[in-house]
């Protein structure tokens, strides 16, 4: 190599713009934020935002703050250009949303940019036309007081960026929780949002209370508790919603610092845990909670695009949230009372290790102390019979015939399969070698149908009935989610006629999210039995819902449907019907808790019985599960 050839180059602005702008720019919604984030900064009380074929055609942002000089506007694009820190003290003081004075320069390289502007004491306005790779225009204007933005063509010489992006209805609801996230905390400042014709929202001044029903909707406004806590150089305010706003999903919980939308699982769980008991399982508090703190005193480090966020002393913050949320929760008298009792007797035996570096595993009673068995657990799994791993997998029932089950099902190699369905079997409380998966559906059937047969409910969760051979037990909710989630399948595959028309049809305002994710699956809801309307902007009409849908719960059942279809694609449940089918059968289920009468027992088992796999759930938990006579007699020291 010839030494004397220098290599290294300062990049062209242009190129270590566009490089910026993929930190900056991921996706047209981080533009809209950018761009809202500095009228908020410019002290706009007005802001309109257009998009255009989901903010890849056109964003369009619209402006009454202070609007900009003809010099400033001539930098205003230029990297590392800010009007908002100036030195040192500046930086550790910051109250805007921006300072870096990256987001217009990113924008600009990425995407044809115009701005118009006019500051107060100026007649004629300046607008400004960027085109990358060309020179800029700036000439004298006619325009409002403020800044109107236009970004055109976002990622056109960045083909890599377009690809990436999700499908227009996807990029619109990013785009469309954003815009949600600032209108609902900053209640005193005008939103007007439109895509493309169509006025999303368009909200004004008024309390925060008012906003949040304007945007969320009477009956979440109606659900709210008041929070409030100072601490030192720290002030948490917002709402927390009662128990029954929770959600599956976490949609409904808005945090913000300073007034910036952010995310923090720390301190959503701080939130959480004040609801102990409160609430069902999996189920998420709704809340808005801002956290106002003196730049100066508390140290924050917040990424401008990842949201997320980490306190000098976290567990201060999360201690005030904590305790803020506990004392709502107690003057609104919903502190629950403390049920350890209970909960030990309902699972008193607990698996341990019975050395410290040994691999024997031992089953103690909790309660007593008593120690119940000895079990080496790599033996274990392959022959105990651990009612947690169903003697069949999805569908496999139709190999084994009456005959020549019980031979089969217990084979080592046979219960390898369902290794991977139960990984945490050596966690479970209840083990005992006499519980049994084994149940035969015809055998099933046929008691059933005898009037002899006796239903007993066990705590309002579990069915007991005796068959031929010993004691059968049923999850009466795993039990009716297999077989609505069996129903819903037969129902989109067009194959059954599920649906029953209401009466009064129902209208009701949703979300803009919401809307958009019932756009993406209209096709299925329609086929599982959901007839509706969308009446753009924000409501939907419900005309029909499907048949096991319970009186009153129409409209629930579908916004929970909605909810728990985000939760299930976050965990990349891809099969949309699948996941509709789970969702919609989990929410329409009886639920444990639920007390059913005889009829209705023998009702729940004659439909299980019909269904292709009545032995788990459609999230692989078992649903029925047999203890044979003469494991009875063996227990009970009848039998060697
Ligand atoms: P930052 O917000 O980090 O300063 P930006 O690239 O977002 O950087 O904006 C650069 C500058 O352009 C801002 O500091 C501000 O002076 C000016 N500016 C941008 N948008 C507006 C607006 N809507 N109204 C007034 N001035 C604006
Ligand atoms: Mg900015």
């Amino acid at each position: 190599m010839n030494k004397s050839t220098n290599t290294i180059k300062i990049l062209p602005d242009f190129i270590a713009n566009q490089i910026a702008a993929g930190e900056v720019v991921q996706r047209p919604e981080s533009v809209v934020k950018e761009l809202v984030e500095n009228s908020l900064d410019a002290g706009a009380d007005s802001i309109a935002v257009i998009v255009k074929g989901a903010g890849k055609q056109l964003i369009h942002i619209y402006d009454n703050g202070q609007g900009m000089t003809k010099d400033d506007l001539t930098l205003s694009c230029k990297r590392h250009a800010t009007s908002k820190i100036f030195s040192q003290d500046d930086l550790e003081n910051i109250r805007t949303f921006g300072f870096r004075g990256e987001a217009l320069a990113s924008i600009s390289s990425i995407a044809n940019l115009e701005i118009r502007t006019r500051t107060e004491n100026e007649q004629t306005g300046w607008r400004l036309v960027t085109e990358p790779m060309k020179e800029d225009i700036i000439e004298p204007c006619n325009t409002d007081k403020g800044t109107q933005l236009f970004v055109r063509n976002l990622f056109y010489n960045v083909p890599a960026r377009r690809k990436f992006l999700k499908t227009d209805l996807t990029e619109f609801r990013y785009i469309s929780d954003t815009m949600l996230k600032f209108a609902l905390l900053n209640h005193r400042i005008r939103f007007t949002f439109y895509d493309d014709d169509v006025l999303i929202f368009d909200v004004h001044p008024d309390s925060i209370e008012k906003r949040i029903s304007d945007i969320l909707g009477e009956k979440t406004a109606g659900s709210l508790m008041a929070v409030f806590i100072e601490g030192e150089g720290i002030e948490i305010s917002g709402f927390v919603g009662q128990p029954h706003l929770a959600k599956q999903s976490r949609t409904g919980q808005y945090l913000y610092l300073n007034g910036r939308s952010i995310q923090s699982k720390s301190l959503s769980y701080a939130v959480f845990s004040a609801y102990e008991h409160l609430l069902e399982k999996n189920a998420n508090p709704f809340f808005i909670i801002n956290i106002n703190v003196d730049p100066h005193t508390v140290d924050v480090n917040v990424h401008p695009q990842k949201h997320e966020v980490k306190f000098d002393d976290e567990r201060y913050v999360y201690k005030l949230i904590n305790s803020a949320v506990t004392e709502t929760l107690r003057q609104n008298n919903l502190v629950p009372e403390i049920r350890i009792k209970e909960m030990e007797s309902l699972s008193p035996i607990e698996t341990m290790k019975s050395g410290t570096d040994s691999a024997e595993f031992i089953m103690v009673n909790k309660v007593t102390g008593e120690v119940i068995n000895h079990s080496n657990p790599t033996i274990s799994s392959s022959n105990s019979q651990d009612f947690r791993k169903p003697g069949f997998q999805h569908g496999e029932y139709k190999h084994y015939d009456r005959g020549n089950y019980q031979q089969n099902i217990y084979k080592p190699s046979e219960s390898k399969s369902y290794e991977n369905l139960f990984t945490d079997s050596n966690k479970t409380a209840f083990r005992f070698d006499s519980v049994t998966p084994v149940v035969d559906k015809a055998e099933l059937s046929e008691h059933i149908e005898k009037p002899e047969s006796m239903f007993w409910q066990l705590h309002n969760k579990y069915i007991f009935t005796q068959t031929v051979n010993g004691l059968m037990m049923i999850d009466q909710h795993a039990a009716h989610e297999r077989v609505l989630y069996e129903r819903a399948i037969k129902a989109m595959n067009k194959e059954l006629a599920y649906t029953q028309n209401l009466l009064f049809p129902i209208t009701t305002k949703i979300t803009t999210s919401e809307i958009s994710i019932i756009k993406e699956l209209i096709d299925e809801l329609l086929n599982l039995g959901y007839i509706l309307t969308i009446k753009e902007p924000d409501s939907i009409e419900l005309q029909g819902v499907p048949l096991d849908v319970k009186n009153g719960l129409e409209l629930t059942s579908l916004q929970e449907i909605i909810e728990n279809y985000i939760e299930n694609q976050k965990l990349k449940h891809t099969n949309k019907r699948d996941s509709l089918a789970a969702s919609y059968s989990c929410k329409a289920a009886i639920k444990s808790g639920d007390s059913l009468s005889k009829e209705e027992m023998k009702m729940l088992l004659k439909d299980l019985y019909k269904c292709n796999n009545p032995f788990s759930c459609p999230h692989g938990r078992p649903v029925i599960i047999q203890v044979r006579l003469d494991e009875f007699d063996k227990r009970f020291g009848r039998i060697g």
